[in-house]
């Protein structure tokens, strides 16, 4: 076994699992890896990814094509050369809001049997605190002489910049009992910075969203400041808890906005003033439509459920929860005193959960668009990635465009649901003449208020 150069095995290449592969294979590692499904893994062999993220086809090419990164659907193929490996399966929902362990468990056990004495598996999927010690009890089952160390190693990267925030890695936070163990992984992690700060990151910056705030400005940092070692149960807990406060800060600028349209103030001023307060910051401090995707609701709602399991209350967990499934009501209302919903024809621009993704889990924009299309609207819309992926969520009389102008033309109503670029910089004064109606709504409150106005748009966004 090297633990200078190891091998490398990811379980489930997902956004999580494609982009780490992907990362450290151009990084230098021999890395297998491993899904089962099929159809991920020969788009990935054919060197690229099978959904959208700015840059990460070229790493993924790059991969292949250096022969270090190898997809494969076997584990006995992959599992036994590996001398740590990277469990990046899902861990959806259930109905009551615990979280789904079955692949977790399913992964491991599968490994457990082929895994080489020496091996450290290592947890990259959010996991309820406590599952780990679950996680070794089965690899112990299923393989009772196994030599093996277990890390929990929380992932951070947020999907609109999953590959930017891969490579400009702000901390690593790695939780076990065998200090070699974390040492190991942490290894591996200083090589890819290392990698990093050779590269061109004009080349793969990605287009940091309105959610990410993520500003590390690496090439100036040394990796030891951004290592955090902690307990098995610490390091399960960092995730979740970091996601609550993510999308508590979301909820949080959301009460402040629905006072603010009351009051007559403007929440992106006071969020400005607030925001300076280096002890508050700026970042996800944005009122809007509220988040979604595959990570913060069934992370809050997981955490809720742990809270509950230990009984426990978990009253501002639960208040974010409420704020953010009041958002698309809340617009409704607002558009409903300006409109008469039923006889528009709704532009809805966006429909993955966030910019930059092609990830639709959990979004508030279709929650929209298909609560106007219930409530009798005309509904068009248009989406620059995720046009395919959201027609399975869409109610079937919503149309799908494909450019903003065919979504604008004869619309009544023009709704910024997801704040992709494309929808900043647009040339609205040209839009004017497309449009039938004058109102444009900006759910995410990216818009310059006093240009739209100029230009003859009735501007309405939420809490200014
Ligand atoms: P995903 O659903 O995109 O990917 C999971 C992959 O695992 C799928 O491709 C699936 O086919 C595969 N899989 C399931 N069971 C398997 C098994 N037994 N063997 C091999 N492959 C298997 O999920 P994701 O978004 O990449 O998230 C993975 C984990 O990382 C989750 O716990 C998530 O909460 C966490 N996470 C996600 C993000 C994100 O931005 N998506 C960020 C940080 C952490």
């Amino acid at each position: 076994m090297s633990m200078v150069n190891p091998t490398i095995t990811i379980i489930g290449t997902g956004y999580v699992g494609l982009t780490t592969s992907a990362v450290l294979s151009n990084a230098g590692y021999k890395v297998y890896a491993v899904d089962t499904d099929q159809m991920k893994i020969d788009t990935m062999k054919e060197g690229k990814a099978y959904f959208f993220e700015r840059g990460l086809d070229d790493f993924v090419r790059n991969g292949v094509e250096s022969g270090r990164l190898m997809p494969t659907t076997s584990y006995e193929d992959s599992v036994p050369h590996a001398d740590i490996i990277f469990s990046c399966v899902g861990t959806p929902s259930k109905d009551d809001g615990s979280s789904n362990l079955d692949y977790v468990y399913c992964a491991a056990e599968s490994s457990a049997k082929c895994m080489k004495d020496g091996c450290i598996y290592v947890q990259k999927s959010t996991v309820p605190v406590g599952t780990g010690r679950g996680v070794i009890a089965r690899i112990g089952n299923v393989n009772p002489n196994l030599k093996f160390d277990y890390v929990s190693n929380p992932e951070f990267l947020a999907e609109g910049s999953a590959l930017f925030d891969a490579l400009n890695i702000d901390r690593i936070v790695v939780g076990g009992d065998n200090h070699k163990a974390l040492e190991s992984v942490l290894r591996i992690f200083k090589k890819v910075d290392d990698f990093s700060k050779k590269l061109d990151h004009s080349k793969y910056k990605a287009y940091v969203g309105f959610y990410s705030g993520k500003v590390v400005n690496i090439k100036d940092s040394d990796f030891s400041q951004r290592e955090v070692r902690t307990s098995l149960e610490s390091a399960e807990l960092v995730k979740v808890a970091a996601n609550s406060f993510l999308a508590l800060k979301i909820s949080f600028a959301n009460s402040v906005a629905m006072l603010c349209d009351t009051v007559g103030a403007d929440v992106t001023e006071v969020m400005n003033g607030i925001g300076l307060d280096h002890r508050i910051g700026r970042a996800m401090l944005y009122s809007g439509l509220g988040w979604g995707g595959g990570c913060f609701p069934k992370d809050v709602r997981g955490l809720i459920s742990v809270y509950k399991e230990n009984n426990l209350d978990s009253p501002i967990i639960n208040a974010t929860v409420e704020v953010n499934n009041g958002m698309v009501a809340y617009v409704v209302k607002k558009l409903q005193r300006i409109v008469a919903i039923g006889s528009c024809r709704i532009a809805i621009l966006g429909l993955s959960f966030k910019p930059g993704t092609s990830d639709i889990r959990s979004s508030q924009s279709i929650l929209l668009a298909n609560r106007l299309f219930d409530m009798g609207a005309e509904v068009v819309t248009f989406d620059p990635q995720a046009n395919r992926e959201a027609r399975k969520e869409l109610s079937k009389g919503v149309e799908i465009c494909t450019s903003i102008e065919e979504a604008l033309k004869d619309s009544d109503v023009v709704v910024i649901a997801t704040e992709w670029k494309e929808f900043l910089e647009y040339d609205w004064k040209s839009a004017r003449e497309l449009v039938s109606g004058n109102v444009l709504f900006d759910a995410r409150n990216r818009l310059d208020k006093k240009i739209l106005t100029d230009i003859g748009f009735k501007y309405v966004g939420i809490g200014r």
